[in-house]
């Protein structure tokens, strides 16, 4: 793990956070919410099968803990491609408080006090701040999303849309599946080198029959060539497969599983206080 990022707990909701980011966020576990069975306990989650009333007291809970407001909570819709939405006044609590109306595996925003959310299980989520403008984003990327380039497409839309520069953004790769366990057959590195080039091919292992496929490296490395400076780019190294005492890993539950969130939210002054 790397050492700018910190297990937290309120009450039993554990979640962990990186101090590098000076705003309110997350990124959940599975401990800590009222969900039982395969969903057993903080599934954030309305596609899991889990009671929606289970999935809403959920919320409340991860609201209390981050000191953000519940009914401005608004969510990506994953479908692994590589749409990014703008959230604006009209569209918060997209999925929650409002009926989900569009398919989006990334949001950005720069109002203040709205939450957004993004889902992972193994998959990867990113959270971006940028200080400057004073604007935020999450993405999330399976591998397929990773192939489209939606993290840098990410960045791309907070710049374009929102003012965000490069060069004081700052990204953190949530835990997801590690190249330690993200086992495929060639038809994924094939496909992603298909899309991406050459570039893939260092973060691609050979092992045996089978290859391992660091995603967080890629999407890493994705944001440098988007401008995002290195040292702004935190790469959080945990596993969720290593990790699947604390994290549902979509690979160790066959899929049987809830799900975790990321979550970032900007408050409504300008200069944050760091985020304890
Ligand atoms: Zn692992």
């Amino acid at each position: 793990m790397d050492d700018t990022m910190a297990r937290r707990a309120c009450g039993a909701f554990q979640y962990y956070t990186c101090t590098r980011l000076p705003v309110r966020h997350a990124f959940t576990t599975k401990r800590g919410g009222v969900s039982t069975g395969a969903c057993e306990s903080m599934n954030l989650g309305f596609g899991r099968g889990d009671d929606p009333e289970n999935v809403r007291r959920n919320y409340h809970i991860l609201a209390d803990a981050l000191s953000i407001p519940y009914e401005r909570i608004t969510m990506t819709k994953q479908v692994h491609r590589d749409a990014v939405t703008v959230v604006t006044e009209e569209t918060v609590g997209m999925g929650l408080t409002q009926p989900m109306a569009w398919e989006s595996d990334a949001l950005v925003t720069n109002l203040p006090n709205t939450p957004l959310a993004g889902f992972y299980a193994d998959c990867v989520v990113t959270l971006l701040y940028d200080p400057v403008s004073h604007s935020c984003g999450v993405c999330h990327a399976g591998w397929r999303g990773t192939a489209l380039g939606i993290l840098p497409k990410t960045v791309d839309t907070m710049a374009a849309a929102l003012g965000a520069q490069r060069d004081s953004l700052i990204a953190v790769i949530g835990p997801s599946i590690g190249v330690c366990c993200f086992e495929t057959d060639a038809d994924v590195p094939e496909a992603m080198e298909a899309q991406m080039g050459a570039q893939v091919q260092p973060f691609i292992r050979e092992k045996g029959p089978k290859f391992h496929v660091d995603l967080q490296g890629i999407n890493a490395m994705l944001l440098q060539s988007a401008g995002v400076r290195a040292e702004n780019i935190v790469n959080s190294g945990l596993c969720t497969y290593c990790h699947s005492d604390e994290f549902w890993s979509h690979r160790v539950t066959k899929g049987e599983r809830g799900v975790q969130a990321g979550i970032i939210c900007l408050s409504s002054t300008e200069g944050e206080k760091r985020f304890k």
